[in-house]
């Protein structure tokens, strides 16, 4: 019995320091110092600047965001009656809902498990459902499409102007990605010289080529430069002197940044 009502007490410190961490990464996020810290956003604050794993950073920072908006679920936390992977999952289903209706499904998860919480939003996803069959001189693929998919489809077809069948915009798009992999590819193992991008440069310091661009993107890894911060997201093409005061789109005036970072440096 001894060792149970110890274990009762520390289950109780456990829940409350829970409910402390998240009061505090309210605060962190509200101020936003993990900026200047080189992380581009709270979870990567929680994965990188404290260690958790990133599914448990991600379930913190669904609670946080989700806490701003329904503040009740705190209690709910602490009191147990509302689990943290119920808040996650409620965070990331009902991101787009209005705020009544995130309310009422919260309410409705009280006291479910993990799992009737998950069950609760079951929807058959819709994929596409392709059978393959090789031959010795050919593949044949069954497309198998909804109408909702098969609506999309012929949408593109339609904006992609009126030469193209579904055969040949499939053809379109696969070779069209193709060469956008090769491109970045070869401008990889090219150089980094400034006048090699000088007969596209053009006049206005802002426009930068794809060619530039792509080069910018490859040596910085496809990662956000910013001393400390590692983000492959939203990546952008930053003027290191910016171009109001005079900064110019020579490669060696141009960085990566995640647009975190980008726009902390405005
Ligand atoms: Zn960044």
């Amino acid at each position: 019995m001894k060792i149970h009502n110890e274990l009762l007490e520390l289950r109780q410190k456990e829940k409350r320091i829970t409910s402390e961490i998240l009061n505090k990464l309210q605060e962190m996020e509200d101020s936003r110092q993990y900026l200047a810290m080189g992380h581009n956003s709270l979870f990567d604050y929680l994965a990188r600047g404290l260690g958790y794993s990133e599914a448990t950073a991600y379930q913190r920072q669904a609670c946080v965001r989700l806490a701003k908006e329904v503040p009740e679920i705190k209690q709910k936390i602490d009191q147990g009656s509302l689990t943290l992977s119920a808040v996650t999952t409620a965070f990331k289903l009902l991101r787009k809902k209005p705020l009544a209706e995130k309310r009422k499904v919260l309410k409705s998860m009280e006291h479910k498990s993990s799992r009737e919480v998950k069950a609760m939003f079951l929807e058959p996803t819709p994929t596409i459902k392709i059978h393959k069959t090789e031959y010795r001189d050919k593949v044949h693929l069954r497309l198998e499409l909804s109408h909702e998919q098969n609506e999309k489809l012929e949408r593109l077809k339609a904006l992609k102007s009126h030469k193209h069948n579904v055969e040949s915009l499939l053809m379109h798009l696969i070779e069209k990605e193709l060469k956008l992999y090769e491109n970045v590819q070869r401008k990889s193992s090219g150089s980094n010289e400034n006048n090699k991008f000088g007969v596209t440069k053009s006049k206005n310091p802002r426009q930068i080529s794809k060619r530039l661009r792509n080069n910018v993107l490859t040596a910085a890894n496809y990662r956000c430069q910013y001393p400390g911060c590692d983000s492959t997201h939203f990546l952008q093409v930053d003027h290191i002197l910016p171009v109001r005061l005079g900064g110019d789109q020579n490669r060696s005036n141009l960085q990566i940044l995640c647009a975190s970072h980008n726009q902390r440096k405005g």
